[in-house]
């Protein structure tokens, strides 16, 4: 298993139920790889100080989340995914990267007066398929909004496969959580995202009074719902009370919505007793690690290490089979 998370910001209820959730189960039986990807983190823009701070924060949200740090790496810790990227870069095609819907979203927030859009953010689907393909991973458990990047993934593995004369790379499968699109609560059009802007996400560890205040003011009507269809932010709430585990709640104010007497005030209040019912237990894990940052850095310095090894075994193999020369 390969999953990885971008440290632009907290980790949200998105990330956690479209991913993260999925990634802490699925430790019990594979082996699992879990990036904390700064090198994406790069390509929209960005400061410096404000992306360290927020690599080390991420580590302690996973951990806090229940992922292992032995299955945490960071990426810069592992150069061996850039190289493998420029490898990889001339297996992928000019014309796929233009049709990306991210790149197409993503271009037109970075396009202001202030900025660019930089080569990276054009690219970047093509490191994702290295630090895919460098595990070998068979499966990557991410939301929905993922699907054409492994597509790519798959076609530049093919690629490769193809050129080098066997089948060197797996082609991963993607696998997805109950719950692989959760949108933004103040805006269902668009789906909840760290990258959006604040009002566009929970944060996982968000306080109490946060959580009641996001949900009171999430937009139940949209105005453009055809007549006899649930709107896409009821809808959402529905899917954040299901994510939480409150099937009795859901299953009760589901009924009152058949009937016509769902209240919206009452789904909103159920949605904010079950949030913060699932996530009081992780903001006082995480409470514990932030007293101990030192060491849990330490340990994901090491952790990296290990996980180096793995990825310096496939780009000496892949150098082989490109004709590029390996050090001794
Ligand atoms: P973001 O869009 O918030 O910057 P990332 O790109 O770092 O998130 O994605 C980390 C993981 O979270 C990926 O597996 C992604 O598919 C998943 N994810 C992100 N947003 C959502 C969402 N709104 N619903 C479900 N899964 C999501």
């Amino acid at each position: 298993m390969l999953s990885a998370i971008q440290p632009t910001g907290e980790m949200h209820l998105g990330n956690y139920f479209g991913a993260i959730q999925r990634w802490v189960e699925l430790q019990e039986e594979h082996e699992c790889f879990y990036g904390i990807v700064n090198y994406h983190a790069m390509t929209m823009p960005y400061k410096p100080k404000k992306l360290q701070e927020n690599t080390w924060n991420m580590v302690l949200d996973l951990l806090a989340a229940g992922i292992e740090a032995n299955n945490v790496f960071i990426q810069s810790l592992v150069p061996e995914h850039t190289e493998l990227n420029w490898i990889l870069h001339c297996f992928c095609s000019y014309g796929e990267l233009g049709r990306m819907t991210q790149f197409k979203d993503k271009s037109q927030q970075a396009n202001t007066k202030d900025t660019y859009v930089s080569a990276g953010l054009f690219s970047y689907p093509v490191l994702q398929a290295a630090d895919i393909l460098m595990y070998k991973a068979d499966f990557v458990p991410v939301g929905r909004d993922q699907d054409q990047h492994l597509e790519l993934t798959r076609n530049i593995a093919q690629r490769f496969n193809h050129q080098v004369g066997k089948e060197y790379f797996q082609l991963p499968e993607v696998m997805y959580s109950q719950t692989p699109k959760l949108l933004s609560t103040a805006d269902p059009s668009r789906k909840m995202s760290k990258s959006a802007g604040p009002k566009h996400f929970i944060p996982l560890f968000s306080s109490k009074e946060q959580i009641q205040r996001q949900i009171r003011s999430a937009v139940t009507d949209t105005g453009n719902t055809p007549a006899g269809e649930m709107s896409e932010g009821v809808k959402n709430l529905f899917q954040l009370l299901k994510a939480c585990g409150a099937h009795e709640a859901s299953d009760s104010l589901m009924a009152d919505y058949d009937s016509q007497s769902l209240k919206y005030v009452d789904l909103k209040s159920e949605v904010t007793d079950a949030l913060i019912t699932f996530n009081q237990p992780m903001v006082e894990r995480r409470q514990e690690l932030q007293a101990r940052r030192k060491e849990v850095k330490d340990q994901i310095k090491a952790s990296s290490a290990e996980i180096r090894k793995v990825a310096q075994t496939t780009l000496k193999e892949v150098k082989q089979l490109t004709g590029l020369i390996n050090p001794r």
